[in-house]
C-alpha cells in the first residue's frame, strides 16, 4: 500500500466520523477477525463507518492514494474478501439498523446487519425474506452473491427479493438503484458481489412466515446412507416449495436426542423447514422417516427465528475452513455415491458433506434477468472441511479437492461465488455463467479502474 503520510491519517480521521484502526490500536486485531481463521492479513488502516457518508469519505481517500481496499459486512466469506494486507478495509459492521413496514411488507437494512438482526425485525411482525441458515452471515455479502436458505424454494433467492439498493460507487458517487434507478446497477448488483460499489442500504421485499414453523433433524446411521439420500433426492424433486430440505453427512454432534454410542460416528441428517400449516407439514413428512431406521429425531413447531439459529454451534467462528462446491440440476447415482464414499471417510469431526436442495422459486427467473445466473441449481452441494490446527491445513485442503474432482463429472458447470475459495480464481467467470459478458462492460462503466477487486472479482481490463 503507498504509506499515507501522518497528516494524510490526521486529516482523514478529522473528517470520518467513526473509529479510525491502525495497528497499534488496542482494538485493531480484534476488529480485522474475520469468521475463516484460514485468513490472516493486517490492513494498513480499518475504517469504521457509521454512515453512508464515512462511506464515501473512506471511498476517496482509497481511489485517491490507490490504497487497495477490502469491505466487511459480516466477515463471513469464505475467501476472506473481507480483509485486505497493508490497504484499508471499510468496516460496515457497525451499521446495523433494520425498519419494517409490515403494510407494504418491506425491510430497508443496513449492511453490517446479520441474517439475526434481519430475522429479528421482520419476525416481529411475522415477516422474514429468504436468507441463508447461520445467523451469524452477513446479509450484505450473502445477498450481493445470490442468497439461498430455507425459503428460497418458496420465495426464490434474496436477490430476487430485493426491491432497491443505495450505493456509493469508486467514483464516490451515492446512487440509489432499483427497477428503475439506475437499473443496470441494479442488475449487476443481484449476484456481481463486490464488484460495483458499497451497498449502503438494501431494501427487501417480506413475506408471511411463522412466526412458528415446523422443523427440525431426522438422524440416520451413515450404514443407510446410500439409500437415505437416494431417497431425498428423489423426494425433493416434486416436494412442495414449503418444504426444504438439506442433506447433512458428518460425525453426530452430542445431541441430546441420540444415544451416546452414536455421538462422534458419522451419520445422514436430513434437516427440514415447513413454512406452511404444521398439520399438514406432518403428514408431508412423515414419508421421510421411512427412508430408513433412524437414531433418532427432533422435530417440532418452533419459532422460526430458533431454527434459523439451530446451527450456529456447528459454524462457530475462529476455526480453520475450506470448502468446495459444485451445483447439480440432479443429483444421479454417480453423485449420490460419490457423496456417500467421501462421508464414510471425512478428514476432521468436524467436517460435513451438505447438499441443500433449493429449485422451486430459485430456478424460476430467466437466467439473464439479473447477474446471479445459476437457475438450474436444483441442489448446491458444499464440502464443508473445518478443522483446528495449522498441521491439518495439507491433508484436509487435498481431501476437499480430491472430493470435488470426483463429484465434478455429475455436476452442472455452475458454482455460487459466494461458496468459492481464494483459490478457485480460475472458476469466477464460469460461476457467473452467461452474464459474465454483460458484468464485464459493468465493471467497465462504474468501476474502470478496479478499486473494488478483494471479491470474486471481474477485472475490467
Ligand atoms: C457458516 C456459513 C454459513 C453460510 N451459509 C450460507 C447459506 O445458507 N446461504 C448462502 O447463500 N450463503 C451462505 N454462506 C455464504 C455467505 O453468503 C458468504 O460467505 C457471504 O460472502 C457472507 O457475507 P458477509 O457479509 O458475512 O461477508 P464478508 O466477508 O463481510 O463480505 C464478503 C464480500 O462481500 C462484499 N461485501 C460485503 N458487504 C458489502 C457491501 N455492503 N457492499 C458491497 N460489497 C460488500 C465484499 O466483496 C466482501 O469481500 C455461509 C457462509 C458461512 C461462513
Amino acid at each position: 500500500m503507498k504509506a499515507l503520510k501522518q497528516t494524510e491519517i490526521d486529516d482523514f480521521k478529522n473528517q470520518f466520523d467513526g473509529d479510525v484502526l491502525l495497528p497499534d490500536d488496542p482494538a485493531y486485531d480484534e476488529v480485522r477477525q474475520i469468521w475463516n481463521a484460514m485468513i490472516d492479513r493486517k490492513p494498513g488502516m480499518i475504517a469504521r463507518c457509521t454512515s453512508a457518508d464515512d462511506v464515501v469519505k473512506a471511498v476517496n481517500l482509497a481511489r485517491e492514494n490507490e490504497l487497495l481496499v477490502s469491505v466487511r459486512g459480516g466477515g463471513h466469506n469464505i475467501a476472506g474478501n473481507a480483509i485486505c494486507d497493508e490497504g484499508l478495509m471499510i468496516d460496515l459492521s457497525l451499521l446495523k439498523q433494520v425498519q419494517v413496514d409490515p403494510k407494504s411488507r418491506r425491510a430497508t437494512v443496513e449492511p453490517g446487519c446479520t441474517l439475526a438482526d434481519l430475522d429479528a425485525a421482520t419476525q416481529k411482525h411475522g415477516l422474514a425474506t429468504p436468507v441463508g441458515i447461520n445467523s451469524t452471515t452477513g446479509v450484505a455479502g450473502l445477498t450481493l452473491g445470490g442468497g439461498f436458505g430455507w425459503l428460497s424454494r418458496k420465495y426464490g433467492m434474496t436477490v430476487d427479493n430485493l426491491l432497491s439498493a443505495n450505493v456509493v460507487t469508486a467514483d464516490g458517487r451515492q446512487l440509489r438503484a432499483s427497477e428503475t434507478e439506475n437499473a443496470d446497477l441494479f442488475w449487476g448488483l443481484r449476484g456481481g458481489g463486490g464488484n460495483f460499489g458499497i451497498v449502503t442500504q438494501f431494501e427487501f421485499q417480506l413475506h408471511p412466515v411463522g412466526p412458528d414453523v415446523l422443523s427440525g433433524l431426522i438422524v440416520f446411521p451413515f450404514d443407510q446412507a446410500k439409500s437415505v439420500i437416494t431417497q431425498f433426492a428423489r423426494f425433493t424433486e416434486t416436494a412442495p416449495e414449503e418444504l426444504s430440505i438439506w442433506m447433512v453427512a458428518r460425525m453426530a454432534p452430542p445431541l441430546p436426542f441420540l444415544p451416546e454410542a452414536v455421538h462422534g460416528q458419522t451419520v445422514v441428517i436430513l434437516a427440514l423447514c415447513y413454512t406452511g400449516d404444521p398439520t399438514e407439514g406432518e403428514k408431508l413428512i412423515e414419508p421421510l422417516r421411512e427412508f430408513g431406521t433412524a437414531h433418532g429425531e427432533h422435530i417440532g413447531v418452533e419459532p422460526f427465528c430458533a431454527w434459523q439459529q439451530a446451527f450456529d454451534p456447528l459454524l462457530t467462528p475462529g476455526a480453520r475452513n475450506y470448502w468446495k462446491s459444485h451445483n447439480f440440476t440432479q443429483l444421479s447415482d454417480g453423485a449420490i455415491d460419490t457423496a456417500v464414499e467421501y462421508s464414510g471417510k471425512l478428514p476432521s469431526p468436524q467436517s460435513e458433506i451438505f447438499i441443500a436442495s433449493i429449485g422451486g422459486a430459485t430456478c424460476r427467473p430467466a437466467p439473464e434477468a439479473m447477474a446471479y445466473s445459476s437457475r438450474d441449481a436444483n441442489y448446491v452441494l458444499n464440502v464443508h472441511i473445518r478443522w483446528d490446527s495449522a498441521d491439518d491445513d495439507q491433508r484436509c485442503i487435498a481431501w476437499a479437492r480430491d472430493f470435488f474432482a470426483k463429484s465434478k463429472p455429475f455436476a452442472s458447470g455452475g458454482a455460487y461465488i459466494n461458496f468459492l475459495t481464494q483459490d478457485e480464481t480460475d472458476r469466477i467467470e464460469s460461476a457467473y455463467g452467461p452474464t459474465y459478458t454483460r458484468l464485464l462492460e459493468l465493471k467497465k462503466k462504474f468501476d474502470p479502474t478496479n478499486l473494488f477487486r478483494m471479491n470474486q472479482n471481474i477485472k475490467p481490463d
